[in-house]
């Protein structure tokens, strides 16, 4: 008797999940020579050295074993000081504050802290890849809102209205957003705050981007009155401080959620790794200077972007944060994915197709500008080059 009849051994959740489709273009840009990629969602700055240092040091230290499961008190201690000075929400760091494995796994454990089988998340798109996923593996079913390119792709609150369901558990915001770069404002988030009210909603809202505004100050969602009993903001060290491969992040939210992240955490991960929690305390404690002087350099690659893709024809919004631009490439008659594949094999830039942060991406590019602007000024005049030859 043959040991299984299934065809496979997988669980059907795993099965039918579909792999990301940014990687496929890394894995074609990895075989060719001479590529600019601005393909991918990370810094190109090294983490600052006194980051590096002190995390050396906590080694030389002895510093190796397991901290506490929600993080070293110390940390979370500067994490709530950091989030009270700078975005004015206040969290107890015994029970409101959980250190994570980078903000995917504060993504990963809020989702599976709240969610019972069949429930309903919603997720809006263009959007980070991750999240759709991460709804379906713990145990929910995510509900997708296409925000539109006329209102630069932020979220409307009367869609919200049109999306729930008896069924609706929580919804996941991400401001500023990855792929599009858009910034909710202050006044904006408090319409999207009475909707989520009205329907007792809880929230996930990705913060990772936070220090990354270009235009105007980032108002955090547990800011606006009455959210913060509902939020759970996530946030980490990836992207501000350059600390992307690190896998250092944060939570923070209502004590009774908090402490169910950790309960989770605390069989699955036990901790975040020590020395990158040694690091990122250096990081708060000093490393405000080095944030200011990237962000600054973001912001005059973003201006030269935008500049040159409009120059060239393209249409596209001046992104408010984070560090990507996405531009509408729908004047070329091509798809997105035969947009990114052809420019890459002609031109050897690498960018990411739009439908692979949802359908409604479709018809653009996502161009991530942390790059040299040597390598930005060459990467406009190849795809300039491209688009002349079309
Ligand atoms: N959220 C968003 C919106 C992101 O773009 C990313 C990284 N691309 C993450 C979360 C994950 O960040 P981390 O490295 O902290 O896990």
């Amino acid at each position: 008797m043959s040991h299984s009849t299934k065809n496979s051994h997988l669980s059907t959740t795993v099965a039918n999940l579909k792999p990301s489709g940014i990687r496929r273009f890394f894995d074609l840009a990895a075989n060719m020579d001479n590529v600019i990629s601005l393909g991918v969602g990370e810094p190109d700055f090294v983490t600052p050295w006194n980051v590096i240092e002190a995390s050396y040091h906590s080694l030389e230290q002895g510093y190796t074993a397991y901290t506490a499961n929600a993080g070293m008190i110390e940390l979370r201690q500067e994490i709530s000081n950091y989030l009270k000075h700078r975005y004015f929400v206040d969290y107890n760091p015994d029970n409101q504050v959980i250190v994570t494995v980078g903000a995917s796994q504060g993504i990963d454990l809020a989702l599976r802290a709240l969610i019972n089988p069949g429930e309903e998340v919603i997720v809006i798109e263009p959007g980070f890849v991750s999240y759709a996923p991460a709804v379906t593996l713990a145990g929910g079913d995510p509900i997708i809102i296409n925000t539109k390119p006329e209102h630069e792709f932020k979220l409307q609150p009367e869609q919200i209205e049109d999306a729930i369901s008896e069924k609706t558990k929580a919804i996941i915001l991400c401001s500023p957003n990855n792929p599009t770069g858009s910034v909710l404002t202050k006044e904006e988030l408090i319409k999207i705050a009475a909707v989520i009210e009205k329907h007792d909603l809880i929230v996930l809202s990705d913060e990772i981007y936070a220090e990354l505004t270009y235009d105007e100050d980032f108002t955090s969602f547990a800011f606006i009155k009455g959210m913060k009993e509902r939020t759970i903001l996530i946030s980490g060290f990836s992207k501000a401080f350059a600390m992307t491969g690190w896998r250092l992040g944060y939570a923070t939210g209502p004590r009774e959620i908090i402490e169910a992240m950790v309960k989770i955490h605390q069989y699955t991960m036990m901790c975040a790794p020590t020395m990158a929690q040694h690091g990122a305390l250096e990081a708060l404690k000093n490393g405000q200077k080095s944030v200011l002087d990237m962000k600054k350099s973001y912001r005059q690659r973003r201006n030269f972007v935008v500049n040159s893709l409009k120059e060239m024809g393209l249409d596209c919004h001046l992104p408010g944060g984070a560090f990507y631009v996405f531009p509408s490439i729908k004047s070329t008659g091509l798809s997105s994915e035969e947009f990114a594949e052809q420019l890459l094999r002609k031109e050897r830039v690498a960018v990411v197709p739009g439908n692979v942060f949802g359908s409604t991406g479709e018809g653009y590019i996502r161009c991530s500008y942390a790059a040299s602007l040597k390598q930005l000024d060459e990467a406009m005049k190849r795809i300039k080059k491209f688009i002349n030859e079309l």
